[in-house]
């Protein structure tokens, strides 16, 4: 064997002439160079059914031959096997130009003319092969590239139609299944599962924990068989829907959405530990004129606010979102645009009949809402953390009114003027010393500021509200509980506050005269404040019995419409200075 043969010995070698003799010739040729697999074949009328059989690496092929022709046979096999057809070297006495082109045109790699010369043969063969196997593995390569793209697309596609964490199918799927199924004129009834928790469970046994809760749950939702659950899909990590296929009502949604929140909010054990998740569903049902978004929208809309709680569609949340959403732009321009003023109501004591302080109320006039209530605003402005700024301004513009109203000596030394802090105000670290600062700075005696705060307010961050207080207290700011009782309630805990007034709740008051357990709950915080040494404010007062009872269990002040609504503030100076001693509720008592 030499060199040359010897990288393709076992080449599969077809040699095809009508002449046996040089047939004969060729395979002594071929075999003595070392290569092992070589036929000879007479007639051309078989080489089809050989390379059908079995494909050659390399035909020498005779042109002129009976029945059919090299080039014929040429023709036909390029027709059938395409790129696929085996190298072809023509053996010709002829070298004409045309025959060669023509050779050529049907894809023959080389030509050998005869009579041969050997070593010409050989290199020619040799060379051939060696195209050949380069061009069959570049084939080789560019299908395996194929496969690969063709592969990966698959997975992709699979991706794009699935939630990497839970494999459960995404927003796209749960989507065109809303339509397809709609399409049928299949009710449906979808179900938006807000799961609540993850992120504390991330942060307090670590995410992985967290991957595996969701996983666990996701197979505890899909074994709830006997539920006409079509899909279950993530719209987004902590977001999930249900599609069930079943008619449209209140009782199923309840029974469906109340299966849903037990599965959901059972503990789960994830690696030894506990974890439990908490949810809120929101339903809508399907109607002809809602398409899939929009009927996964209705459901979001109707996510309640409160855990382990579900709340079918209803158009008059749908409006509600859109006038909060709208309350809260135009909100963020109020300032701005002067449509905020403030309200002054007088707490009156309850001996004299003397106005001891006011409260600051916010009012908010709007050019396209008119007025609009802060029971509305408010809770926008605390959603949204622009009660920090809205908060702000009513401090100064309180601030600036007691200014004016001792320049005008309107009001004594001892006078407060009481502001409403929200909870995100006191989350703010420097609120505290922004507000000293602030009175300081308005050259104003601090105890003329009064700060009303709520139990729920103190309760998100119990240390910082406590820091806070404590640093107003010191400086001399008067700090109020405010709507007292509606809370957690605890006056043990408040001992540890550095208050100096409760404001008694306007639900105790009003129902007071009428309900002997209110009364008892009111007398019993008017005693107990008193025994912290805290004082007393009775809210809501209307009626003269009120002011009465409150003025015997020994109540320090009273706010009320019994007194004054919310005033401006020259109406509200006027009755600063002539007070409520010569009204009924002093002169009949
Ligand atoms: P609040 O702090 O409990 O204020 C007392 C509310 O009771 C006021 O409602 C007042 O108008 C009303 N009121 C007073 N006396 C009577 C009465 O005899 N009968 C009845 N039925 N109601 C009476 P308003 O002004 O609508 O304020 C509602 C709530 O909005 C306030 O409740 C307070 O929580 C909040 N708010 C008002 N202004 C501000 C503010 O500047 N900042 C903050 N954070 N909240 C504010
Ligand atoms: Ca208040
Ligand atoms: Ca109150």
């Amino acid at each position: 064997m030499t060199a040359l043969s010897a990288l393709f010995s076992s080449a599969d070698i077809l040699v095809v002439d009508d002449n046996p003799v040089n047939v004969e010739l060729l395979m002594d040729l071929l075999e003595d160079e070392g290569y092992s697999t070589v036929e000879g074949m007479t007639d051309p009328l078989q080489v089809e059914a050989r390379v059908h059989k079995k494909r050659p690496d390399l035909i020498l092929l005779d042109i002129r031959m009976p029945r059919i022709s090299g080039l014929e046979l040429l023709e036909l096999l390029t027709k059938q096997w395409g790129e696929q057809t085996p190298a072809v070297i023509v053996l010709t006495a002829q070298i004409d130009e045309a025959t060669r082109h023509q050779a050529l045109q049907l894809g023959a790699q080389d030509f050998l003319t005869k009579p041969f010369n050997h070593i010409e043969v050989l290199q020619r063969i040799h060379n051939t092969l060696q195209l050949q196997r380069l061009l069959s593995e570049r084939m080789k390569k560019a299908d395996l590239l194929e496969s690969l793209v063709t592969e990966r697309t698959r997975e992709l596609k699979i991706l794009s139609r699935q939630d990497p964490l839970t494999t459960l199918p995404n927003r796209h799927v749960i989507l065109e299944t809303i339509t397809q199924l709609r399409s049928e004129e299949k009710e449906l009834l979808t179900f938006f599962i807000a799961l609540e928790g993850l992120d504390e469970m991330g942060r307090l046994h670590g995410y992985d924990i967290m991957d595996q809760a969701l996983c666990a749950l996701s197979v505890h939702v899909q074994q709830l068989t006997d539920l006409p659950i079509r899909l279950l899909g993530v719209w987004s990590t902590d977001k999930w829907v249900v599609l069930c296929e079943s008619i449209v009502s209140d009782e199923l949604a309840e029974q469906i959405a109340l299966r849903l929140l037990g599965v959901i909010q059972a503990p789960l054990n994830v690696q030894q530990l506990s974890v439990h998740v908490r949810a809120r569903i929101g339903v809508s049902g399907s109607s002809a004129e809602r398409n899939a978004e929009q009927m996964v929208r209705m459901a979001a809309v109707a996510l309640p606010a409160v855990d382990s709680q579900w709340q079918g569609y209803d158009q008059t949340l749908e409006n509600s979102l859109w006038r909060k959403n709208q309350l809260s732009d135009a909100l963020y321009a109020a300032i701005d645009n002067n449509e905020l003023h403030l309200l002054y109501q007088p707490k009156v004591d309850v001996l004299t009949g003397a106005v001891r302080g006011v409260e600051a109320l916010l009012r908010w006039d709007n050019p396209v809402f008119g007025r609009v209530s802060p029971a509305e605003f408010i809770p926008i402005a605390e959603a949204n953390c622009f009660i920090v700024s809205l908060g702000k301004w009513v401090i100064q513009q309180a601030l600036a009114a007691i200014v004016r109203w001792r320049a005008q000596q309107a009001v004594d030394d001892h006078f407060t003027v009481a502001v409403n802090v929200a909870s995100a105000q006191l989350m703010e670290p420097d609120f505290a010393a922004w507000l000293i600062d602030t009175v300081q700075q308005a050259g104003l005696p601090t105890h003329a500021l009064e700060v009303e705060v709520t139990e729920s307010g103190l309760m998100q961050d119990i240390p910082l509200a406590m820091r806070q207080l404590h640093s107003l207290a010191a400086a001399g700011l008067g700090i109020a509980i405010d709507d007292f009782g509606t809370g957690y309630s605890s006056l043990a805990y408040l001992k540890n506050l550095p208050v100096s007034v409760i404001k008694i709740d306007r639900t105790f008051v009003s129902e007071m005269h009428t309900n002997a357990q209110d009364q008892r709950l009111t007398s019993t915080v008017i005693d107990m404040a008193r025994h912290f040494q805290f004082s007393t404010v009775a809210e809501g007062v209307e009626e003269i019995e009120q002011f009465k009872l409150l003025k015997m269990m020994g109540c320090d002040l009273i706010q009320g419409f019994l007194f004054a609504p919310p005033l401006k503030e020259n109406i509200m100076l006027q009755l600063v200075s002539t007070g409520f001693a010569d009204t009924p509720a002093f002169t009949e008592s």
